[in-house]
């Protein structure tokens, strides 16, 4: 041993450092550069390392917990305090006094996909994992999806009915192992085991159920696969005689399914990724990324019409024992769920509500202790654009500037989620889906209590926050908390709650004012129209609606969002007369309205109706489109029709159009007409591809929409932009408005931590109902 200056050192590390194997980690680190001393976990603030030992050690260590630190962890800051040597220490040691060396709350790590050591585990013959589909250690497993309540122990987790066998009793105890102190640790002599069930739910024997559901598979069987945070349903990608059955099963004509690949080279056999993509689909986070389709390889009736499929690699155990059997480029593997309920994620719920569409059940005798679907994303410009945030990321928090009180939000309505605020975090819910129904209200409440818990949020919170939409069950029920408790209720108008989700990711400071841009589907308004294409100069708890799209009749309400046709109908009856849309429409009616000429006419009739219900939603504008091309006439899934218009736009070049942007100033707002577009764009449709008037539709709404917040921009001397709603999934439409703002000068912000849609409205609620009170 060398003689160098000797030294202590107080180090402390804060960041993502609980529940992700991070002082074993120090521990050997600390051991492999001879220092002596302990590290200790200090809940919400870190961990605490002391050492002693020569500088030059001290400064080797640090540097090895910077560059080698466990992929889940993140350092956010190290702060190093040294102190005059004591020679104190006489070894290094995990301490476990301080919180007991349990997670503390607010700290608790979402789901991580399986890590290369325990794939490795599982691939070498002789070891106690190979082939063991619920292999995990403290760096990688279910976390969020396995814990009822905290302190993280393992009592406490699905792993309660497993006890640890001797041997891993002894790797739990040693901190020179990787499963040192991993509370889901297990083997194939302790752990749960996989049990095939055939189409009555009748166990089937098996030595080996995976090669049993890979000819099940093969043979063209659907097979409801228990996972971690949920039970899918998989089938072959390949065979459209499959897949048609699926669907008729599943009772989704059309809705795109998500995929499953082994592993990269197979998943470029039918889609294309750059950079940023890999990276992201590769991630610990593992979620389903949108990846632009290459014909030939996978079925076309995976996602009809669209040009982007959802893609993910597989990050369970269990999984990768599934892949190991087969040899498929890729395999559906779609979320469980009878039409309107949640996911499956019982053995009980699978056979009663999967039975008729799953031929055979592999699953196993762990709990699924939280649900969690999976998250689905698309790449733009490098930023994540969610359309689903759970498995993965719930419950990771977002910082925002209000810094005090506690808050509870519950969201839109379809594709929901709920928010839990406390001390300046928010805390997005896993994935809803849709509220609409009583057993998606109760899976609400299930999943605002659970967050309550691991959150140690006992006490009831400072102030509620819900959707303006007196028709939503998610308001009918936060009201009759706010009634029950006395918690004050604070409604945000949909679109606000868009644009405050953006600030707050952003952490806007709460005395500024941005612009922001919604573009989305529906939100109600105070002036109890449909909103949906907005230019709003916003504060956390307060807004201007400064401009939006031209407000266009919606005959039969709720309908025009199923039958894009009338919407498009009603476009038209803002521009011309009944006779000349009668003649536009004249070849389509037939197939483009359920009852044809017959509905046409009643259409006309509501039209004239002078209390008709008005929407400015660009997610309609877009919907005209794409009927008018043809793309659809009938919704059968949220988005399906602008989904499709995209993948036609995706083809085309909107420059061969040559049409100006007509912004009109109707009492003091500017309000871009989309009534004389839809009926210039009917009477070009022989003259141009189809691909090009499609292209030039999103293009006229994003330029239409850029220039009036530049108008906004100049009147107010605001610079800052948020964008946000459901249309922002779209990447031509979000790239198109990033460009032209930039352009101008302007700083665009948009949300890339909760989704732009629906699941982030939630985000807004809670912040501006903090803002509103404290
Ligand atoms: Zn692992
Ligand atoms: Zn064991
Ligand atoms: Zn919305």
């Amino acid at each position: 041993m060398s003689s160098g200056e000797r030294v202590e050192a107080r180090i402390g590390i804060t960041g993502r450092v609980q529940g992700v194997g991070f002082r074993p980690f120090i521990y050997r680190m600390a051991v492999r550069n001879g220092l002596l001393g302990y590290v200790i976990n200090l809940g919400d603030a870190g961990v605490e390392v002391v050492v002693e030992g020569e500088k030059s050690q001290v400064t080797r260590f640090l540097r090895d917990v910077r560059e080698e630190a466990p992929e889940v962890s993140e350092i956010e800051d190290i702060v190093t305090e040294h102190r005059p040597y004591r020679g104190k220490f006489t070894e290094f040691v995990i301490d476990k006094s301080q919180n007991r060396g349990r997670v503390a709350s607010g700290i608790y790590p979402p789901d991580i996909g399986i890590c290369p050591q325990c794939l490795e585990d599982m691939a070498t013959p002789g070891s106690r994992w190979y082939e063991y589909p619920f292999t995990a250690c403290a760096w990688c497993g279910p976390r969020f999806t396995s814990v009822r309540s905290l302190p993280y122990d393992r009592e406490r987790t699905h792993m309660h009915e497993f006890p640890m066998c001797e041997h891993c009793r002894k790797d739990y105890y040693d901190p020179m192992d990787r499963r040192f102190d991993a509370q889901g640790i297990t083997c194939s002599v302790c752990g749960p085991k996989m049990t095939l069930y055939d189409t009555h739910g009748k166990p089937m024997e098996s030595d080996d159920p995976f090669i049993e559901v890979a000819e099940h598979l093969m043979e063209g069987s659907i097979v409801a696969v228990k996972g971690i945070g949920g039970i899918h349903l998989a089938s072959l990608a390949t065979r459209d005689d499959v897949i048609e059955e699926f669907r008729r099963r599943k009772n989704r004509p059309y809705q795109p399914l998500a995929l499953m690949s082994q592993d990269l080279d197979s998943v470029r056999t039918y889609a294309k990724l750059d950079d940023d993509e890999v990276r992201v689909i590769q991630s610990w986070r593992r979620p389903i990324v949108l990846l632009k389709k290459r014909h030939g390889v996978i079925s076309e009736l995976v996602a009809p019409g669209l040009d982007t499929v959802g893609v993910m690699l597989p990050y369970t155990g269990i999984q990768t024992m599934l892949f190991k059997r087969l040899s498929e480029p890729a395999l559906i593997m779609t979320s469980g769920n009878k039409k309107g309920l949640p996911m499956a994620i019982s053995n009980r719920a699978a056979f009663d509500e999967l039975g008729g569409i799953a031929d055979y059940y592999l699953l196993h005798n762990r709990d699924i202790v939280n649900r969690s679907d999976d998250s689905v994303l698309r790449m733009i410009e490098g930023n994540i654009a969610f359309t689903r945030r759970s498995r993965g990321y719930v419950p990771d928090p977002v910082d925002v500037p209000l810094k005090k009180g506690i808050g509870i939000s519950f969201g839109a309505e379809l594709r929901n989620a709920a928010a839990v605020a406390t001390n300046g975090k928010v805390f997005m819910t896993q994935y809803l889906g849709d509220t609409d129904t009583l057993e998606g209200l109760r899976f609400e409440e299930e999943a605002i209590q659970i967050m309550r818990d691991l959150l140690n949020v006992t006490r009831d919170p400072d102030v509620m926050g819900c959707d303006l939409h007196p028709g939503y069950m998610t308001s009918q029920m936060a009201e009759v908390i706010s009634r029950e408790t006395g918690v004050t209720l604070v409604r945000s108008q949909h679109h606000h709650a868009h644009i405050v989700s953006v600030m707050a990711e952003n952490n806007v400071s709460r005395d500024d004012e941005i612009l922001g841009i919604a573009l989305d589907g529906a939100g109600y308004g105070p002036d109890r129209q449909i909103w949906g294409g907005e230019i709003l100069k916003s504060t956390y708890n307060g807004f201007e609606r400064l401009g939006h799209l031209e407000n266009l009749p919606m005959p039969g309400g709720d309908l025009c969002a199923y039958h894009p046709y009338r919407m498009l109908v009603a476009g038209l009856s803002n521009a011309v007369t009944g006779d000349i849309i009668r003649d536009i429409t004249e070849n389509h009616v037939k197939k483009a309205l359920p009852h044809g000429k017959m509905e046409l006419e009643v259409v006309l009739k509501q039209l004239k109706n002078p209390e008709i219900l008005k929407t400015s939603s660009s997610g309609r504008f877009l919907d005209s489109i794409a009927a008018l091309l043809g793309a659809t006439y009938y919704r059968s899934y949220e988005g399906e029709p602008a989904m499709r218009l995209e993948a036609l736009a995706s083809e085309g070049t909107p420059e061969l159009i040559d049409y100006a942007i007509e912004i009109n100033r109707i009492d003091g707002k500017y309000v871009l007409n989309t009534s004389n577009t839809l009926y210039y764009l009917s009477n070009i449709l022989n003259k141009h591809k189809k691909q090009d008037i499609a292209a030039f539709g999103q293009k006229y709404l994003s330029d239409g929409v850029s220039e009036m917040a530049i108008k906004a921009s100049e009147d107010t001397g605001i610079s800052v932009i948020g964008l946000s709603g459901g249309v922002l999934v779209n990447e031509y439409i979000t790239k198109s408005l990033m460009k032209t703002l930039c352009k101008a000068g302007l700083n665009v912000l948009f949300n890339t931590w909760v989704p732009p849609g629906d699941g982030g409205t939630a985000l807004g609620q809670v912040c501006k109902a903090l803002d509103s009170v404290i």
